[in-house]
């Protein structure tokens, strides 16, 4: 039996526990909802949703060789810390001494994004490029920056946070940053929820329905923009427009030849398409690999990562022995 590694990915509400192949294939895997208000209580989660795998999905073979987890927020994969689930809760634990304990298995962790990244990088496109941005646009954006073939982390592990960053589009959105209009307000799927329900005392012959107590519907939104709804026809135009500048934006700060597109925004028809029309051939000239939804399975490609966190450790352990 080939070896396999436990890969472990936490999102907002719900955890996803996976066993991996060294070839990257999800060779099994079980969905857990999650309610978690911090780091601790999202440690209790995550170690009792690995005791209930363990016991009702078990292992494809032998144990796994080791296990990867990628998390929320700022993370030193070096040290196995999680540093924090967001900027007004920081308390650091020891999450992958804890785990290692727990069930004596050797256990590295990473934030979500940059796991997905070394997914990409293992097995996606990061084999023809060396120089790549992979964005992710989903509930919120960001991003992990390749440079010569390594990933950029920063002083603090916050590197690629890009979500955060201003593009010239003005709705008047505060942000949990301190800052007001972050792209991560306009074009991420919370974002586009946020800009209906304060543009739409302008536009008060709109179609699109604004619940209370759910979120707008993005697939919506595009699909009546279609139809000329122009609240939709704004929202998505304003997302659209956001986008294509946060990726020119970086582009012109790292020179990539490649961007790898992530999220659950990209399952939304006619987006990408949207966005890539408001690229500037100019600014884009050196992006020679194209701006390009990852061919990795977007629906686990954390999942697939967090197996990447865990081979990339191992595989670090034994170079340094
Ligand atoms: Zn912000």
């Amino acid at each position: 039996m080939a070896h396999t590694f436990l890969g472990i990915v936490l999102g907002g509400t719900r955890l996803m526990i996976g066993e991996i192949s060294l070839q990257g294939e999800l060779l099994r895997k079980k969905d857990y909802k999650t309610v978690f208000f911090n780091q601790a209580s999202a440690q209790d989660m995550i170690i009792s949703s690995l005791h209930d795998y363990e016991s009702h999905v078990g292992w494809v073979g032998v144990k796994p060789v080791a296990m990867g987890v990628g998390l929320i927020g700022r993370v030193d994969s070096e040290r196995g810390i999680w540093q924090q689930i967001d900027p007004d809760r920081t308390h650091p634990i020891n999450l992958a001494h804890t785990l290692e304990e727990t069930f004596g298995m050797p256990c590295f962790i990473d934030n979500d994004v940059k796991a997905s990244t070394r997914a990409v990088m293992r097995w996606g496109a990061g084999h023809e490029s060396n120089n790549f941005i992979y964005l992710y646009i989903g509930t919120g954006i960001a991003a992990s920056i390749v440079i010569d073939g390594q990933q950029i982390r920063g002083a603090h592990f916050n590197a690629g946070e890009v979500g955060h960053l201003k593009v010239g589009t003005s709705v008047g959105v505060r942000c949990a940053c301190g800052r007001t209009d972050c792209v991560e307000t306009i074009a991420s799927s919370v974002g586009i929820d946020r800009c209906a329900r304060i543009l739409r005392k302008d536009y008060p012959d709109t179609a699109l329905q604004v619940p209370n107590n759910e979120r707008v519907s993005v697939e919506e939104v595009f699909r009546l923009s279609k139809t000329g709804d122009p609240l939709c026809v704004r929202l998505a135009d304003n997302a659209a427009n956001a986008l294509a500048d946060l990726i020119m934006n970086l582009v012109r700060v790292t020179d990539p030849d490649t961007i790898i597109l992530g999220g659950e925004m990209l399952g939304i028809e006619g987006f990408l398409d949207q966005v890539k029309m408001k690229l500037q051939p100019i600014t884009m000239r050196f992006v020679t690999k194209g701006v390009v939804p990852t061919r990795l399975d977007a629906r686990y490609i954390g999942l697939i990562g967090a197996g990447a966190v865990a081979i990339d450790g191992i595989e670090k352990q034994s170079n340094q022995s």
